[in-house]
């Protein structure tokens, strides 16, 4: 699967691709069964093929001819056999390693989470259950747009924008780089530039505000991006940020300059994002907010693969 956009640049022009295409599987996402190794296509021209004809050959002219053939090293069919079953070993144990690296760094809708003052936490509320004999349990949802972890359409702080349901996914889905931030207050540009981002164009930003997002309470001093930090970013060409707590802006600014600043240069913000896990370092980020006509902002479940 590959996503063309006029919104990416070619640095990223092969963005969201399958978890499971690393480069060795079909265009449709699902892997042929050697596909990580060249040398096994049916033929193929490779020594190993090759080796494996011979064998066969060898085979033909042996049989029925009553020479007794003399013990030799394994036959090239053996070969190719034992070497089968190690490629389905590898093939496997790749497979698990690659479900041991994903990440899932959203919030978890509960009563209990920590709420931006004034935004709506989230209800479930039942509508039907079957201990009461109801043929099966609905439930209905309520919460404020910017619940947990979400995204920001350019309508949140710009007056006829678009709104959450045309964030393009070639913005949301591709290669995104996690930036550990030790400034205990804000991102700002003189730690980014120490950073280095080398071109990326998704980053999320690691603070001290990992150690608060499973806690109830809401601390209004989280570390937030200084609008300077985000003037730096998007003169960069960055599409999309993240940061590990409810806002990008810091907590009673007087005006929203850091919103603006990404939303008017059609960054994607992501907040909310549950960072306590993943080191810093180069990942495949999926951010899939609900799609909502109009919404100035929808939840969004995010993972991250690789790293
Ligand atoms: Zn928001």
């Amino acid at each position: 699967m590959r996503f063309l956009h006029p919104l990416s640049n070619s640095r990223d022009a092969p963005s969201c691709p399958p978890f499971s295409d690393r480069g060795d599987g079909r265009p449709d996402g699902r892997a042929p069964p050697f596909a990580s190794d060249h040398r096994f296509r049916p033929g193929g021209s490779s020594p190993l093929y090759f080796l494996y004809r011979i064998g066969s050959i060898d085979a033909i002219l042996t049989a029925g001819s009553g020479r007794v053939r003399r013990p030799s090293p394994p036959t090239s069919v053996d070969f190719f056999q034992r070497r089968v079953k190690r490629s389905f070993k590898d093939h496997h144990r790749k497979l698990e390693g690659e479900a041991m690296r994903l990440y899932d760094v959203t919030m978890t809708l509960t009563h209990s989470m920590p709420t931006y003052p004034g935004e709506p936490g989230p209800a479930l509320t039942p509508v039907k259950r079957m201990k009461k004999g109801d043929p099966a349990n609905v439930s209905a949802l309520s919460l404020g747009l910017h619940t947990g972890t979400h995204v920001d359409a350019p309508i949140h702080f710009i007056e006829g924008a678009p709104g959450v349901e045309a964030l393009p996914l070639e913005i949301l889905c591709g290669p995104a780089r996690l930036v550990r931030i030790d400034d205990p207050e804000a991102v700002r540009p003189g730690e980014l530039e120490r950073a280095g981002l080398n071109g990326a164009t998704r980053v999320l930003f690691q603070t001290r505000n990992r150690e608060w997002i499973k806690a109830s309470r809401f601390h209004e001093d989280f570390v937030y991006i200084a609008p300077e930090a985000a003037e730096w970013l998007v003169a960069r060409g960055v599409r999309l940020v993240g940061i590990d707590y409810l806002s990008v802006e810091a907590f009673g600014a007087p005006q929203p300059r850091t919103h603006q600043t990404f939303l008017h240069a059609g960054v994607v913000v992501i907040e909310g994002l549950d960072l306590s896990l993943p080191p810093p370092g180069d990942y495949d980020l999926r951010c899939l907010p609900l799609k909502i006509a109009g919404a100035d902002g929808a939840p969004a479940r995010v993972v991250l693969a690789g790293g």
